[in-house]
């Protein structure tokens, strides 16, 4: 098992449990980078039914979120604040949080791909 925490919420924007705090992650085994041949973590949303990496998050952590940051700011959202409000909250700047925002539309095009190998 790698050592990563199961995250709290769909990262997919497509997906109708997008940062959804009440969506039930789990993990589904790994999967291999063809590139490189490292093993990374699957997880599956079960609100969504599919599967996704946790290279999902590695964008948000990149851009200096913590795991914990980046949960407050999804609860945020979900209370329907906007990015300016967030990142008062969080004493981000907001440049920050629209980068969080953005790294999850990303990725969630090249896991729409990587669910589609699989
Ligand atoms: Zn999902």
């Amino acid at each position: 098992m790698l050592n990563t925490p199961v995250p709290k919420f769909c990262p997919r924007k497509n997906c109708p449990c997008y940062q959804s705090l009440d969506n039930k992650i789990t993990f589904d085994g790994t999967y291999k980078v063809k590139s490189s041949g490292e093993r990374r973590q699957a997880f599956y949303c079960h609100g969504g039914q599919h599967r996704f990496s946790e290279m999902a998050y590695s964008t948000l952590f990149k851009k200096q979120g913590s795991v914990k940051e980046y949960s407050q700011a999804g609860k945020l959202i979900k209370y329907g604040l906007g990015v300016e409000q967030i990142a008062d909250v969080l004493e981000r700047d907001v440049r920050t949080i629209e980068g969080w925002v953005e790294g999850i539309a990303d990725k969630s095009q090249k896991f729409h791909e990587f669910v589609q190998k699989c």
